[in-house]
C-alpha cells in the first residue's frame, strides 16, 4: 500500500501526518490547510474503465490512487456506507446534456438535496474510522463533538453524514430568525442518536460567533474532556477530507462524458463551476493537476463577486466590499478559504505566508505576475447579478424544460457567456426545490426585490413548492423534502446569542 503524507499550506506543520490523520485534525499547526505531498498521475485508460463500476468503487478506485492509509478492502466498504442508497439516483452524479455542447452534472441526489451530500455523506465515514485507529493505537482516548454554526445547508448536510456515526456526536446551531421553513424543517427532524439542534435567537453573525467563543473556551474544552470524554471538532469545509471526494466525482464525470459521446477520449472538456469557499472547483483543478483532461475551469459568482475579481486582477480585495444578500446565499462568502490550496499548488508556502498575513491585516493582497499567469492557464471567472440568475432559470426552462436552481442558473449564465468550442460541465449544486421561494419568483417573471404574491402568504416551504409545480408541471419535488410538513421535529430548543447560551446548550444534551 502506498501512504501519501500530508503537509501544509503555510510550511508551519512537520507532522506529516497520513489521510486519517489529516481528517482528524482538520486544520494544520499554524493555521495553513493540509494538501497532499504528492499527487497521483492517472492515465486515460484507468479513467476510462471506472464506467463499468458503481459510483462507490469509482471513489474507492480513486481514494486508493491519493494513498488513502487504510486496506483498499475497507476503503470499499466505507464508499458503499457513504455512496449506496442514501441517494436517490443509483448513478449517485448524473450527467445530463441540456443543450448541445452543455451538459450538467448533478450533484444533488444525495439525502440534503444539496451538493454538501458528496463530501459530507463520505468525510464523516473516514473520520470516525481515523478516530478508531488512534485509539487503537493508544494516540487518543477520547471520542469527537461536532460543533456547527449553520445560515442552513451545511448544517443539515453535516447531521445527515455524521448522524450514527461512531466514535462521533454532533450539535447543530443555526440562526432562529435566519434559515428558511424548508432549512428549518430540515434540521430539526433529523434521526440519530447522537445528533443534536438548536436555533440561536439572533443571526448567522451571532451563531458563528458564539459557536466560536465555545471553541476557545479552554475551561469549556476541559470539562467535555474530563467529565464526557469528547474533544471538540468542526468538520468544516477546509478539511481535506471533504476535498478529496470533490476530486473523485470530476474523474468520474470524465468517464461518463466519454461514455455518453460528450466528449472524445483524451480531448478536454470545460468545467464550470458555481463557487463560494472554492472547495468545489479546487476538485476539478486537483483532478486537472492527475490526468483528467480538463480545459478551462470557470469560476461563477454571484454578486458576491470577490472571486470574479481576483481572477480578472490578481487582486484579492475585501478591505472596502460589504456583504451582499443573493438568491444563490450558499456563494455568498467574502473570505475563499480554500483558495489558499491553489496559491499554495502555484507557487509554494513562503508566499502564502505573505499573502495571508496580508489579507487579515489588510483585507488585501496581490500575487505577483508569475502566479497570476499560471493562475489565468487554469481560470476564468464572471459573475452573475441576482436579477440575471433569476432570468435564467425561467428562460432555460422554457427552452429547455430544464429546471435549475439559482446556484446552478449562476453557473449556467457564466458558461454561456465564457464557452469556447470545447463542451462544457456545467456544476448543479442543488436541486431546485431547496430554493422554492426564489425559483417561484423566477417562473412568475419576479426580480429578486420584488415580495411573493400575496395569495403565497402563510404556505409552508413544501406548500410552496406545489405552486412552482402549478407553474412547471413536470418538475418533481425529492422525497425526503415533500415529507417534511408531516416528519416528527425533535428538536424544538432555542437559546441565546452569546457563548453560554451554546455551552449550556452542550451541558444540557450531553447530561440528557
Ligand atoms: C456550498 C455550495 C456552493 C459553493 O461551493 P464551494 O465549494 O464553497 O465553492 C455552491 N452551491 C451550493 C448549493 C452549495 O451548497
Amino acid at each position: 500500500m502506498n501512504i501519501t503524507r500530508y503537509r501544509d499550506t503555510r510550511g508551519l506543520d512537520t507532522t506529516r501526518p497520513t489521510f486519517t490523520d489529516a481528517v482528524v485534525k482538520g486544520i494544520a499547526h499554524g493555521g495553513g490547510l493540509y494538501v497532499p505531498e504528492d499527487l497521483p498521475a492517472i492515465e486515460l485508460e484507468e479513467i476510462l474503465a471506472l464506467v463499468d463500476m458503481p459510483y462507490w468503487q469509482r471513489a474507492a478506485t480513486i481514494f486508493e490512487r491519493f494513498g488513502v492509509d487504510l486496506p483498499g478492502a475497507r476503503v470499499a466498504e466505507l464508499m458503499r456506507v457513504a455512496y449506496g442508497d442514501n441517494f436517490d439516483d443509483t448513478r449517485i452524479a448524473p450527467i445530463e446534456e441540456v443543450v448541445a455542447g452543455m451538459h450538467v452534472l448533478e450533484l444533488w441526489h444525495g439525502s440534503t438535496s444539496a451538493f454538501k451530500d458528496m463530501a459530507l455523506q463520505c468525510m464523516p465515514v473516514f473520520f470516525s474510522e481515523g478516530i478508531a485507529l488512534k485509539q487503537e493505537r493508544g494516540e487518543l482516548t477520547d471520542d469527537y463533538l461536532v460543533l456547527v454554526a449553520t445560515s442552513g445547508d451545511t448544517g443539515k448536510a453535516a447531521l445527515e453524514g455524521f448522524a450514527d456515526r461512531n466514535h462521533t456526536r454532533i450539535v447543530v446551531f443555526y440562526p432562529a430568525d435566519g434559515v428558511s421553513d424548508i432549512q428549518r424543517k430540515q434540521m430539526v427532524t433529523q434521526r440519530g442518536k447522537n445528533v443534536s439542534v438548536f436555533g440561536v435567537r439572533g443571526n448567522f453573525d451571532d451563531c458563528q460567533n458564539a459557536v466560536k467563543a465555545a471553541f476557545n473556551d479552554e475551561a469549556f474544552n476541559a470539562e467535555l474532556h474530563e467529565k464526557h470524554g469528547l474533544m471538540l471538532s468542526s468538520a468544516n469545509s477546509i478539511n481535506w477530507g471533504r476535498l478529496l471526494p470533490q476530486i473523485a466525482y470530476y474523474v468520474s464525470a470524465y468517464a461518463d462524458m466519454v461514455t455518453s459521446g460528450g466528449v472524445i477520449a483524451g480531448e478536454p472538456m470545460d468545467v464550470c463551476v458555481p463557487t463560494g469557499n472554492f472547495g468545489n472547483i479546487l476538485g476539478a483543478y486537483y483532478a486537472k493537476k492527475t490526468g483528467v483532461p480538463i480545459g478551462k475551469l470557470l469560476c461563477a459568482s454571484n454578486e458576491n463577486n470577490v472571486l470574479a475579481d481576483f481572477i480578472a486582477t490578481g487582486t484579492y480585495d475585501i478591505s472596502a466590499r460589504t456583504f451582499v444578500t443573493t438568491p444563490s446565499p450558499s456563494m455568498d462568502i467574502l473570505i475563499s478559504s480554500n483558495l489558499e490550496r491553489l496559491l499554495f499548488e502555484l507557487t509554494g508556502a513562503e508566499k502564502v505566508r505573505e499573502w495571508m498575513a496580508s489579507l487579515s491585516a489588510e483585507g488585501r493582497f496581490q500575487v505577483d505576475r508569475e502566479t497570476f499567469g499560471l493562475m489565468r492557464e487554469h481560470f476564468i471567472g464572471d459573475w452573475v447579478s441576482n436579477d440575471e440568475s433569476l432570468g435564467v432559470i425561467s428562460r432555460v426552462y422554457d427552452e429547455t424544460g430544464y429546471l435549475m436552481d439559482p446556484h446552478t442558473a449562476v453557473a449556467w449564465e457564466v458558461a454561456e457567456r465564457l464557452r469556447d468550442v470545447n463542451p462544457v460541465l456545467v456544476v448543479s449544486t442543488a436541486h431546485w426545490a431547496k430554493f422554492g421561494a426564489d425559483v417561484y419568483k423566477a417562473l412568475s417573471g419576479l426580480l429578486y426585490g420584488d415580495p411573493l404574491p400575496a395569495d403565497t402568504a402563510g404556505l409552508t416551504g413544501v406548500e410552496l413548492l406545489g405552486k412552482v409545480q402549478e407553474l412547471a408541471e413536470d418538475a418533481v419535488v425529492p422525497e425526503a423534502l415533500a415529507g417534511l410538513d408531516d416528519a416528527e421535529q425533535r428538536f424544538a430548543g432555542v437559546v441565546d446569542a452569546g457563548c453560554d447560551g451554546v455551552e449550556d446548550a452542550v451541558r444540557a444534551w450531553l447530561d440528557q
